[in-house]
């Protein structure tokens, strides 16, 4: 399999290290609600069908990677920088 790092280009998995769903990065607001913090940490969807994943690229330029696949086909329809997305909202956060 390889994974196109918008940075370096195509390259094979190996150069990546695999961390889980994007929710990942979406952490949680200081002060979120228990509940909050365990839907965070435990659960995860498994959709079959189009999912988006954090991958680092250790071997390579050390940048996070979204990458969008699908769990059928295991085709990748996208890549993009962590850093590119729009800056995620805190769940949980109390006012
Ligand atoms: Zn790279």
């Amino acid at each position: 399999m390889r994974i196109t790092c918008p940075l370096c280009g195509a390259r094979d998995r190996r150069e990546f290290t695999y961390y889980g769903a994007s929710v990942y990065a979406d952490r949680p607001a200081e002060g979120a609600a228990p509940e909050v913090w365990d839907d965070y940490l435990h659960l995860r969807d498994n959709p079959a069908g189009e999912i988006t994943d954090l991958w680092y690229h250790e071997l390579g330029c050390s940048a996070w990677i979204e990458v969008t696949r699908n769990t059928v086909t295991h085709a990748i329809s996208a890549t993009r920088l962590l850093a590119d997305r729009a800056t995620p909202t805190k769940k949980g956060a109390r006012s």
